[in-house]
Formats: C-alpha cells, structure tokens, sequence
C-alpha cells in the first residue's frame, strides 16, 4: 500500500496545480485550468430522506451506515453545474432545476451574475441526464430560454423525449449524443448509463489534465466513495449505475485526473484516490 501512495499523492499536487482558484463566492468558484476556465455554479441544495440510500439487494438501510453526513436528520444533496469555457465556446454541463421543484435551488442564474458570466455567452448546455435538477433550469422562472443565444443542448440519444411540455420550445436545439461523441475539441462524451438510461458524464482535456464532470455518478459523497456498490432509490438501473460509478472511478483515479459531481459538496470538484476496493474523495 505504501508503494503505491506516494505517486498518488504526487499526482494530487500536479493535478491541484493545475487547477488554480480566481475567484469565488457563497455560488460560484471560478478555476483557471490549463487553456479552459472552470466555473463551479451552485444552483442550491436539496434534503432527502436516507432511505433512499440502497443495499445491493436493492432495499433501504434499517439503519442509517455508519459516517453517511445527515444535516437535520435528512441527506443534504449540493446542486452544482459546471460551466466550461473555452476560446471558442462555453458549454454549460447541466442547468439546475430554476423554479420548478423547491425553493432551496434555482441560483443558477444569480450565481453566473455572481461569477461576472452574461448568460447570453453560454453557447452549449451538455446534459448529463434530464431529471429536473439538471434541465429545468434550461428555461428562466419567466418561462423564457435562460440562454438566448444557445445553439445546441446535446443530450444523451435515450432522453430526446424529455423536450415537451416546460421545454417544448427548445426542441429544435437539441442534439442527440452517444458515447464519445465530441461536443467541442476538449470535451467528449462519456456514456455511463445506470442513475438514467442516457446518463453521460463529459471528460475535458484541458491540456494540464483532466476533469471528469460525472453527473449523478454519486449522490451522497459521505458514504458512496467508500461504499461504491450503495445505489440510490432514484437510479433507473440501480446495478447498472453501480457498474458506471465503478467505471467512471478507475477512469479517475488515473493520474492528472479531477472529478466534477452534480451532487458532489459544493464547489463539487476534486480528486479520487484509491483505497483497496474503497475510494477517497478530497475536495479541491
Ligand atoms: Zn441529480
């Protein structure tokens, strides 16, 4: 084990220097990041119950494992999108839910105001999946296009059909994506199906290393680093996302690598290591 904790170690510095903090606020965290800038946006938060937490056999805990972090008694799950800007586009990976679940999320657009980013600059939203905390926020509490000047939403090929009804009018816009697919020079698809069946996680080469925006890989970062094969009530596919969070894990655990999580603790960016058949998370 010592053997192999040094170059892990050494590998976290390299990595870390080359995501370097700008500037940050209560919800945004602006990174400079080889030749891409890396904004963290906070949407909100959203508390559930721990029995949504799943045992391989599929059912709840009886009770709540040991060092799962509850606030209040209830699972705190951060909501975070990235957005990535590059010389020549920015692609916004997911959008928050805006007005249409609870109270506690929607800042998307008042944390882009806080990062000094006119929405009117993002170019591409990449979707990890659609469940409302990742697309709703597509569309302002006004109900126009949060972001006029998009030109496409690229979304995994399975979850076309969510664009009805709240987000009818973006429809024309959209692009349905499979794995590998190039939604710029530095971004590429990563199809990890599982927590939805077009769940896709992105993978920027920034050219001073890597980060891995993974979407719903991983809920309750409190016990799911640890315990990986603990699924989640909402995922789809329950063995399925297990697979994909091993997957998309041993793809991050390679040196120069970070990870991006949608409900990872804000500002949801960090570093995975390994740790026998567990892993460990350390935040940025
Ligand atoms: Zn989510």
């Amino acid at each position: 084990m010592m053997a192999g904790a040094m170059p892990d170690r050494f590998a976290v510095s390299q990595t870390e220097g080359a995501m370097k903090l700008i500037a940050s606020g209560p919800n945004h965290a602006s990174f400079a990041f080889g030749d891409v800038k890396v904004v963290a946006l906070r949407d909100g938060y959203v508390d559930m119950p721990p029995t949504r937490l799943r045992q391989v056999s599929g059912l709840a805990f009886k009770t709540v494992p040991a060092g799962v972090a509850l606030v209040g008694g209830q699972l705190r799950l951060s909501v975070n999108a990235f957005l990535i800007i590059e010389a020549e586009r920015s692609v916004l990976i997911d959008t928050g839910a805006s007005n249409s679940w609870l109270p506690t999320m929607g800042a998307l657009l008042a944390a882009m105001q806080e990062a000094g980013i006119d929405r009117h600059s993002v170019t591409h939203v990449a979707l990890t999946h659609t469940h409302e905390d990742h697309v709703n926020g597509l569309i302002a509490p006004d109900g126009s296009a949060a972001f006029p000047r998009m030109e496409h939403v690229f979304v995994g090929q399975e979850e076309l059909s969510v664009f009805r009804g709240r987000l009818a009018s973006l429809r024309d816009r959209t692009r349905p994506i499979d794995d590998r697919f190039q939604v710029s020079t530095r971004i590429t698809a990563v199809k990890a199906a599982g927590h939805s069946a077009g769940h896709t996680a992105y993978e920027i080469d920034s050219g001073a290393g890597r980060l891995l925006a993974w979407g719903d890989t991983m809920h309750v970062p409190s016990i799911q680093f640890a315990r990986p094969e603990v699924a989640w009530e909402f995922d789809s596919n329950q063995s399925k996302a297990r697979e994909a969070r091993l997957m998309l894990m041993e793809r991050a655990v390679q040196p120069n690598y970070l990870v991006a999580g949608a409900h990872l603790d804000f500002p949801g960016i960090g570093r995975v290591t390994r740790n026998g058949e567990a892993f460990v998370f350390q935040a940025i």
